[in-house]
């Protein structure tokens, strides 16, 4: 992704503090590599500091687009206010697309946010490589 896209990361979930922020995140596959085109800042409609639910209708608006400009959905986002940047059990058990990227900011370190990419299949998470350039 472009350090554009992790900074509107950045900026959405500070600003959703002391809530979990969450978003979706499109672009292009080409050979198994994925590629950022957008990133889709959505309201956790749940409010709070460790659970998020997206907005339905923002989710809605979000693929419309995606789908109008050519991309396709990549994966998601969410913060972590206070613990690090590892799904959580609720994370795992909620991750129902084995193909989708989980992406999770943490802000514990509000200097240093840690922002990493995981698959999460059968039960289990493992993290994949996130470029931000
Ligand atoms: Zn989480």
């Amino acid at each position: 992704m472009r350090k554009e896209h992790f900074e509107d990361i950045l900026a959405h979930t500070a600003a959703a503090l002391p809530n979990e922020g969450c978003g979706l995140i499109a672009g292009t596959i080409a050979d198994g590599v994925k590629t950022v085109e957008k990133v889709y800042l959505l309201t956790n409609i749940d409010q709070s500091p460790i659970h998020f639910s997206m907005d339905p209708k923002e989710q809605f608006a979000a693929i419309k687009d995606m789908r109008a400009s050519g991309w396709v959905l990549l994966g998601n986002f969410h913060s972590h206010p206070a613990t690090p940047s590892r799904p959580s059990a609720e994370d795992i058990s909620l991750a129902y697309d084995p193909s989708a990227s989980y992406l999770i900011i943490s802000l514990a370190d509000k200097e240093q946010p840690v922002l990493k990419s995981f698959n999460i299949k059968e039960g289990s998470a493992s993290e994949e490589q996130l470029e931000i350039h």
